[in-house]
């Protein structure tokens, strides 16, 4: 069993609620619990409830966890694929950007192995001003002797180690839905972006065609019990503005991920058919991969959302 704690809406902070969704961690099987998420009567957010108390991340993110063995766990041929997607989104966060490249300090919240860092650093950044913060002490050890600005923690245990009014773009990129209190981590990233700065923000979109699919538990975005808030469009809207940010674009990016695994997720627990389930692996499935890529940028492209939202904001320059 593990232990878990009731908590309030970590946007509104509200105990008004209504149950939306319940499931299992049919992915990483941490739990045998069956966990319930809830919808903020007041402020819409989505946020599991009760949730695991802090002393059970390390049980609840394993050492398999996808995030960790990221580039030895995917098929090669899907990894060289990403890499590509990887580069092109990383220009396009510049597009947003005034700052000449020299000058440009740049922080990834949840930064990895450092792959959007060593990307930037190729375009011509100075290691000097790319900053990276992750959970993983290995990972930032090797981005510090590499010469980039490694913190080892989450952005709550650093951010007074961070210069404010300082950084010209800051990414988080499927990170908002893993924290505790979602709206005091824009915040704190609105202070750290200087004035016109770039905040670019990447999280599970819950109003998606999959979403409403398997909106009842089998939705691979929710990734129990791991996704502790969970935002749509208007949600979305609402922090980033609360955090006196303006939003400069919205784009769908495409998210097979999600469809493979609410799929995954439907057959091992509704059909008990295990064997048929292994079949739908995100990490691996190329068919499906490219099936489901395809489906989403067509829908992307004709105006509909996906499971994948990035927001684009801007820190106003009279603040
Ligand atoms: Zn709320």
């Amino acid at each position: 069993m593990t232990k878990l704690e009731s908590v309030k809406c970590g946007v509104c902070g509200s105990d008004d609620r209504t149950p939306y969704a319940e499931g299992k961690d049919y992915e990483y099987g941490t739990s045998d619990d069956t966990f319930h998420i809830d919808r903020c009567n007041i402020c819409g957010n989505l946020y599991l409830n009760p949730r695991p108390v802090r002393e059970e991340l390390s049980c609840i993110y394993p050492p398999n966890y996808y995030a960790y063995n990221y580039d030895s766990s995917i098929n090669p041929i899907a990894l060289k694929a990403k890499e590509f997607l990887d580069r092109r989104k990383a220009k396009n966060w510049l597009k947003y950007v005034t700052a000449d490249l020299e000058k440009l300090n740049f922080l990834d919240v949840g930064c990895g192995n450092g792959r959007y860092l060593q990307m930037l650093h190729r375009l011509g950044v100075p290691k000097s001003q790319l900053y990276g913060i992750e959970m993983s002490e290995g990972a930032i050890t090797s981005l510090q002797n590499e010469g980039y600005n490694g913190y080892y923690g989450r952005l709550e245990d650093v951010e007074n180690q961070l210069p404010e009014n300082t950084f010209d773009l800051i990414v988080l990129l499927q990170v908002i839905e893993h924290v505790e209190f979602p709206k005091q981590t824009v915040q704190t990233l609105s202070r750290l972006l200087r004035s016109g700065g770039i905040l670019v923000l990447e999280t599970p979109n819950t109003q998606s065609w999959d979403a409403n699919l398997f909106r009842l538990g089998y939705w691979g975005g929710y990734h129990f019990p791991r996704h502790w808030n969970l935002f749509d469009r208007p949600t979305l809207n609402r922090l980033v503005t609360a955090a006196y940010l303006q939003v400069k674009d919205i784009q769908f990016l495409p998210s097979p991920a999600f469809w493979i695994l609410s799929y995954h997720h439907a057959i091992a627990d509704k059909w008990q058919n295990q064997k048929l389930a292994n079949w739908f692996d995100p990490l691996q499935n190329l068919p499906l991969l490219s099936f489901f890529t395809a489906i989403d940028l067509v829908r992307a492209k004709l105006g509909f959302s996906t499971s994948n939202i990035q927001f684009v904001a801007v820190k106003s320059p009279t603040l």
